[in-house]
């Protein structure tokens, strides 16, 4: 394959101009040759968009309670199975705390999905109470906060933004409405979920959404398509991972590739978002590192630039199982993190210490608005 057809060198900090086909035979890659020098091409663009920074972001996965059934996950409603939880405010207060002690800059609260008032009020109370206790001199706006909880009303979205959280992140799951269809039950549509995004935008969050990689019946042409979907969204952040399957979600009956074409999918696919969208923040998610160990920093190596370790407590992480075989490893070990770092290190990168680490892309766009 002609690599320099694919690669476009950037002159500004605009999208590419990368075909659907194009994003689309980058996804398909198997040659060993071609796919490092891939790798290496994300990660060039990476140093030149975004810089050598790794920035953390913790995860405190607050509550596995969940209204939704979608088929794939494994704290999906219908699952009789799970023991539900829901941390107090100052439980995660104190991960909080952890996580700004140790200059992560940012944490991601998650959980299932809930939208009566109390949840909502519980949510906004949170995020008022972490930005009021994680103040400090180095970090005088309090820690950075995204928020993960799904499909929200307008309204809800007003309010956690204006208790201060400012990023979000909603995955699209998948751009392809059929597909959307297919993984999800009826009532939940692909269109609430692209009008969830269009009201966060307009409301001021830093936008973060992502597909899963190699779910039932997806195909590479389909892949890319959400591609450019990300690009025509103009979302500041992006969360793949690998589609994993949970043993008592229905999805699971259905066959999928193996873990190591899910795995160098899910990999080609951070390069692709990297070349075609340049400037955004992409993580290297949890589920890379569940199928291989080391998957992770592998992300980083093919464009990604944020790590979202877990910091839930140890008692619940067993029981936030999206989906089969989730590490549970006690990432606020310091042990634990100080190995994670020397990798980050080794990969020639640096670690970002109390900073939020926004997406360059959000920058960017203020400043071309401002000159427009
Ligand atoms: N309820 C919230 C957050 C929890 S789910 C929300 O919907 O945003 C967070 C993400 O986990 C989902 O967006 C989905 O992409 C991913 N996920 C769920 N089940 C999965 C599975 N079986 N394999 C891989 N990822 C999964």
């Amino acid at each position: 394959m002609d690599m320099s057809t694919l690669i476009q060198r950037p002159s500004i900090n605009s999208p590419s101009t990368l075909s659907a086909g194009q994003i689309q035979s980058l996804l398909e890659m198997t040659n060993r040759d071609e796919i490092d020098a891939l790798s290496r091409e994300a990660r060039w663009m990476t140093l030149l968009h975004c810089g050598c920074t790794v920035y953390f972001r913790g995860i405190i996965e607050f509550s596995n309670i969940c209204n939704c059934d979608c088929q794939y996950c494994g704290i999906r409603r219908s699952n009789g199975d799970v023991a539900r939880y829901q941390l107090t405010q100052g439980e995660i207060l104190r991960q909080a705390r952890w996580c700004a002690d140790r200059g992560f800059g940012s944490v991601v609260l998650q959980s299932g999905e809930r939208r009566d008032p109390r949840f909502v009020d519980f949510v906004a109370d949170v995020v008022r109470a972490i930005k009021r206790e994680t103040r400090s001199a180095i970090l005088p706006d309090g820690l950075g906060i995204t928020l993960c909880v799904g499909e929200q009303s307008r309204e809800s979205y007003r309010r956690f933004f204006d208790a201060g959280a400012h990023r979000y992140l909603l995955r699209i799951e998948t751009s392809s409405p059929r597909l959307f269809q297919r993984w999800h039950p009826a009532g939940q549509t692909f269109d609430n979920r692209r009008h969830c995004l269009d009201h966060l935008r307009a409301i001021g969050f830093q936008v973060g959404t992502g597909v899963m990689i190699g779910a039932p019946w997806q195909t590479t042409a389909d892949l890319a398509a959400d591609v450019a979907f990300f690009r025509e969204m103009d979302v500041d952040m992006i969360g793949m991972g690998p589609y994993i399957p949970h043993h008592a979600a229905p999805l699971a009956a259905v066959g999928v590739d193996s873990p190591a074409v899910r795995l160098r999918r899910t990999l080609l696919a951070i390069a692709a978002v990297r070349l075609v969208l340049r400037d955004v923040n992409i993580a290297a998610t949890t589920a890379l590192q569940t199928l291989a160990p080391l998957g992770r920093e592998r992300g980083l190596a093919f464009g990604a630039n944020v790590i979202m370790p877990q910091v839930t407590p140890a008692s619940c992480r067993k029981n936030y199982t999206l989906y089969d075989a989730k590490p549970c490893d006690d990432e606020t070990d310091s042990g634990y993190q100080k190995a994670l770092e020397s990798r980050i290190r080794g990969l020639g990168r640096t670690v970002g210490r109390h900073q939020w680490g926004d997406s360059p892309r959000v920058f960017h766009r203020k400043a071309l608005l401002r000159s427009a």
